[in-house]
């Protein structure tokens, strides 16, 4: 069910991952952002779009993980797009990209997995007829992962970042996943005055105090791994209840890395 966040911006959370997928109304058309992964999620966010008489005009994934390069015929044939980086490393990892879809999620449409265009290098704002959406590039979680800021709308579409169920899921190919995941974090808080409602890829929406808690809570993650501790985060504790299958095995590989990379510096 499609929900209104802020003028002109809404919402529909998918049952797989707690998936968001955001709508924003422009005037020839919505952006769709991260549609969401099931065929039934995607044809029944496809069937409420059609209630509202509303056409997409363009699509955008935020990052190259499969979870958030799906498409359905439904939405039609409108440009989809990403950042530069994230539609090359989309394009290089979609085999790899394929075989986690259909090994993961029952019943994801694959035929226009991935078909992403890149905006230009240091694209600025989306080019498109609506309100202006900032596209914040950063390093963090994935190349070219973009956040959006619809300005006017005080909304923040975080992609996978402040997550209220994830914790940071560093991209541990990066060279320096701790530093970009950090200034990442930096980014956000110097954009959080303009920001009423965080919207995540996964978990729930927050306002501008949750965006802040989200910030510090994810920096407090960030800062035990940087000592090479394990943090103490309720979002992998004993009573987490998200991603039980697959977010312990995650967090215990980053703090592998991160216990590496410490005794590394020790012994440097
Ligand atoms: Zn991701």
């Amino acid at each position: 069910m499609l929900r209104e966040v802020a003028e002109g911006v809404l919402v529909r959370q998918s049952r797989f991952c707690e998936s968001n997928a955001v709508v924003v109304m422009g005037d020839s058309g919505v952006l769709l952002v991260d549609p969401g992964v099931g065929d039934s999620d995607l044809t029944d966010l496809a069937d409420e779009l059609d209630r509202l008489n509303l056409r997409v005009a363009m699509g955008f994934s935020t990052h190259p993980h499969w979870d958030h390069l799906i498409w359905h015929a439904r939405f039609g044939s409108a440009p989809r797009y990403g950042t530069h980086r994230c539609a090359l490393t989309a394009e290089a990892r979609l085999t790899d990209a394929r075989t986690k879809a259909e090994r993961i999620a029952e019943q994801v449409p694959l035929d226009s997995l991935g078909l992403i265009e890149g905006l230009p290098e240091g694209t600025a704002r989306l080019p498109w007829d609506g309100p202006s959406v900032r596209i914040l590039e950063h390093r963090a979680h994935a190349p070219g992962h973009a956040a959006l800021l619809v300005e006017h709308r005080g909304v923040l579409i975080a992609g996978d970042m402040l997550s209220d169920v994830e914790v940071p899921l560093l991209d541990l190919h990066a060279e320096a996943p701790i530093e970009d995941y950090l200034e990442a974090l930096r980014m956000f808080d110097a954009v959080a005055d303009g920001v009423d409602v965080v919207v995540p890829g996964h978990g729930s929406i927050g306002n501008n105090e949750e965006l802040r808690r989200r910030i510090d809570q994810d920096r407090a993650y960030v800062a035990a791994l940087i000592d090479g501790r394990d943090p103490d985060d309720a979002r992998v504790g004993p009573s987490a209840t998200y991603g039980r299958d697959w977010l312990p095995a995650e967090h215990r590989s980053q703090l592998e890395y991160a216990r590496e990379r410490a005794d590394r510096i020790r012994s440097s």
